[in-house]
């Protein structure tokens, strides 16, 4: 599959600079797709996309005390969900200082600012010491970054030994032809998102920056739902965003995402991964 589009940085800041009424407008304050338990599971997109957020909480394995870093942290609703749900510390990041400034004000409103802070920062290189935190939760935000060896790079380096990261991300369940492959390629160039990788790309991309991957699991069916209920809530509320948006890209919007529902694609991820706890030396 050729993969001709890579979002830059710039374009991905300026983006979520001005994303957040759509945010708020077509899935309130979680900005990644939710988890469906099957077809008939009645979930509403908050419950779904808490729901998916508490799995990967459940995988950060971070007990009483622990520091996570939220990778690419949005409007920090998640970031806020899992100081409620654990005694942890929690530091937000994020490339928009839009977002961030909203993820604050929700810390706020929730009352966790003393245990969940927010700053801007770029994923290529976090201005945080090595060895920093127990985990790493990354919600659906490497899907923009295209230096992915750097990225994991960066995350185990702030990762402290047996810490975890938990993402989500697209990907493609085998390579793309034809019509597959341009539908995939006209929903990375709407969702500013980078090339998308093979399973089997995964573990060597992770062991060369000193991870190992403990979990993939594909959770594109349970997640596919979350198309369907865009599509409906934009049709709801069609003029005011063709107001703030314009009409070709309400149209575009759509299209889009009803070729990818036709198509089941792209394929969505749930990967945990761990570093290496340090090995004893010779004796
Ligand atoms: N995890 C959040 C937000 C997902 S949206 C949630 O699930 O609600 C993608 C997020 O990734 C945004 O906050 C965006 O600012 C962030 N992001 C994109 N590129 C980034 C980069 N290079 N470094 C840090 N954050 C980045």
């Amino acid at each position: 599959m050729v993969q001709a589009y890579r979002p830059t940085t710039d374009e991905v800041i300026a983006f979520y600079d001005h994303a957040v009424p759509m945010i708020n407008r077509l899935v309130g304050d979680n900005v990644h797709l939710g988890y469906w338990t099957s077809p008939e599971d009645p979930s509403s997109v908050q419950q779904a996309t808490d729901r998916l957020t508490d799995m990967m909480v459940g995988r950060l394995g971070a007990g009483p005390g622990a520091t996570v870093l939220d990778l690419g942290c949005g409007l920090g609703a998640p970031a806020v969900r899992l100081a409620r749900a654990a005694d942890v510390r929690v530091t937000g990041v994020a490339t928009s200082s839009v977002l961030i400034g909203k993820a604050q004000e929700a810390a706020r409103t929730a009352g966790v600012s003393d245990r969940v802070g927010f700053q801007v920062a770029d994923a290529l290189s976090l201005p945080f010491e090595d060895s920093s935190f127990d985990a790493v939760l990354a919600i659906e935000s490497i899907v923009h970054m295209t230096d992915l060896p750097r990225v994991f790079g960066e995350v185990s380096r702030v990762l402290k030994p047996g810490g975890r990261i938990v993402l989500t991300i697209f990907f493609q369940k085998e390579p793309l032809q034809g019509h597959a492959a341009q539908v995939v390629e006209a929903y990375r160039r709407l969702s500013l998102n980078g090339e998308l990788l093979l399973p089997e790309d995964f573990p060597p991309l992770l062991r060369t920056a000193g991870l190992h991957q403990v979990e993939f699991l594909d959770i594109t069916r349970q997640t596919m739902r979350h198309h369907r209920e865009m599509i409906a809530n934009v049709e709801k509320q069609r003029f005011e965003l063709e107001e703030l948006y314009g009409t070709e890209m309400v149209h575009t919007f759509v299209s889009v995402f009803e070729d990818c529902l036709a198509i089941d694609e792209p394929g969505y991820l749930l990967l945990t991964a761990e570093r290496a706890r340090e090995t004893a030396g010779p004796v």
